[in-house]
This record gives structure tokens, sequence and C-alpha cells, in this order.
């Protein structure tokens, strides 16, 4: 297809000539709009040394400037019923390769070895919006094989991912995103970017994955107390943890828990949602040496 899909009537005339509905089960809301796509492209500093990683190319839209941008582009789509469309939008993109699995499903690491040996992808995405929490853990928790991560969520989901201690947004996945990334809401997108329009704001968020983790932490403990303390937001962090942490990686009393409070210079009736990444790691590696040193 020699001309760009980004327009709601490219898009209205190729979904027509298929007879492709976007389906609900699987997230799609296809992009319509040449300037979001290019500012994710943008956003993204993709360039010709880049192998991309596009998850849900859909019917090709951002797939088509992608492959124009990078060195090479590796899609994984869930919709086996997109495969005629996309065999028609992306017929002048030779170096786009397309594979019909789910990629919470996908071996990563097999792929960036098949795809891009030695080397770390960048990711870029329009997410399905049902499956945003996993597939972006997923894709962190690997963070050796991305450089980043650059996707549509829902606004709500960003806002939650770049939050910091104190505001109300602020919660266990923005501590867990943070550990692996430095985030960045980088665009604002409205629902009339898309069709069909979803019932919430996106925004573009921009994931620069961390080489090193930014702290020291034991990690297993950290994510627990993480857990624990959100899990009951409204109770000290003193109570939270020793009512919520279990074997293997508590228990421990509410003073254990108050004594590295004190030690951390915090408040004994400090709530879980005041303290930082930081704080956190600090805090497991208090309790970590407690259950070494049993008193
Ligand atoms: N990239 C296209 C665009 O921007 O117009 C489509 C984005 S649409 C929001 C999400 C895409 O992800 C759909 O094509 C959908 O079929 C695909 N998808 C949904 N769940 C998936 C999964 N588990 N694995 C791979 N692709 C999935």
């Amino acid at each position: 297809m020699d001309r760009i899909l980004a327009s709601p009537g490219a898009t209205l005339e190729v979904l027509d000539q298929f007879g492709i509905r976007a389906r609900k089960k699987y997230g799609q809301n296809f992009l319509i709009d040449a300037n979001i796509v290019r500012g994710i492209i943008d956003t993204a500093e993709i360039t010709r040394e880049d192998c991309v990683l596009e998850i849900g190319p859909g019917i090709g839209t951002m797939t088509q400037l992608l492959s124009g941008a990078a060195g090479q582009v590796v899609c994984v789509e869930i919709d086996e019923s997109l495969k005629p469309v996309l065999a028609y939008t992306l017929s002048d993109c030779p170096n786009v390769t397309i594979l019909w699995q789910d990629v919470l499903k996908t071996d990563l690491q097999a792929l960036r070895d098949q795809y891009a040996p030695g080397r770390r992808m960048k990711v870029v995405a329009n997410l399905p919006y049902y499956v945003t929490t996993p597939i972006l853990m997923m894709l962190l928790e690997q963070q050796d094989l991305f450089e980043s991560i650059t996707v549509m969520v829902q606004k709500e989901v960003a806002d939650r991912i770049c939050a910091g201690p104190g505001s109300k947004e602020y919660g266990a996945i923005s501590l867990a995103v943070q550990y692996y990334a430095q985030p960045e809401a980088a665009i604002r997108v409205a629902p009339s970017c898309f069709i069909p329009h979803p019932n919430v704001d996106s925004t573009v968020l921009y994931l620069k994955a961390y080489e090193q983790p930014p702290v020291d932490a034991d990690k297993e403990l950290m994510f627990a107390l993480i857990r624990a303390a959100f899990n009951q937001r409204r109770k000290t962090l003193a109570n939270a943890v020793s009512h919520g942490l279990q074997a293997p990686s508590g228990p421990y009393t509410r003073q254990q828990v108050e004594n590295a409070l004190k030690s951390m210079n915090l408040p004994e009736t400090a709530r879980g949602e005041t303290l930082g990444l930081e704080q956190y790691a600090a805090l497991s590696k208090y309790l970590g040496y407690d259950t070494l040193n049993p008193v």
C-alpha cells in the first residue's frame, strides 16, 4: 500500500475493504492521527540502527511509519484475522516481520536473540488496554532486553506510573515501574485520535530502562513490603507489614518495623504512601538484616 493509513478516511476504507470490525476483546482502537503516530516514533527516538518490537500492530498504521524509520521491525499480533489486511498494508515494508501470537506467551529472550542478537531492542506500542499492566511488567522484568519502552496507555495508568510519594495516584505500580525505568508522560492523546473512540483519555508513556536498578535493595522483600503497604493503604506501614507479610518474606512484628522506621529517621506511624523507592529499599535492608540476626 503506497499511502499512509493514519487518517480517518484511509482507515475506514481499509476496514471496509477487508470487512474488519475492531474487536473489543483484543482492545482494538486503531490510531487515525498521523501527528500522534509521528510523535510516538519521535519520542522513542527510532533510527535506522534500531530493531523495534511492536506489540499489536493492528492494521499496520504505526508499523508503516516504523518501517520507514527503523532498521528492522518485529511485530507480535494475537488476532490472526488481520493477516490479509497486514499483507496488504505492509506490502511495501520488507523490513517488517510479524509473529502471530500472544505477546504474554512469547519468549522475548529468544525473540531478541533471533532478531537483534547482542543488542537491546526498543519497544513501541499502542497497547491493548485490557492487558496493559501484565505486558508492561513482563517487559520491565526483562529490561536487559530493551533500551526503552514507548507505549500508549490510559491516561489514568500513566498518571499512576509517574506518581511520587504523597499523591493520591501513587501506588504499588508506580514503585514497580520506577524500579526498572524512568517514566515520562510524553504526549496526551484524545479519544478522537482512534477508531473506535475509547471512552478514556490516553497518554504516550516513555520508559527509559535502567541498566542497573537505581536502588540497592533486597528485591523480593522490598516488593513484598510494597504490596503489603498498598494492600492496606489506610493502616500505618508497621501495622500493614506486621499483618500482611507471610513466609517466606516475613513475618515481622510491628515493633521490628517501627524500629526500622526509627533507624531511618521516619515516624513510627508513617504510612506506606509517604515512602519513596529509596526508603522501601532501605527498609528491605533493615528488615532483611533483622531476619538474619533475630533478637
Ligand atoms: N497498533 C495499532 C494501532 O495503533 O492502530 C493497533 C493498536 S490496538 C489498541 C491493540 C492491538 O494489540 C490490536 O491489534 C490487538 O489485536 C493486539 N493485541 C491484543 N492483545 C494482544 C496480545 N495479548 N498479544 C499481542 N497482541 C495483542
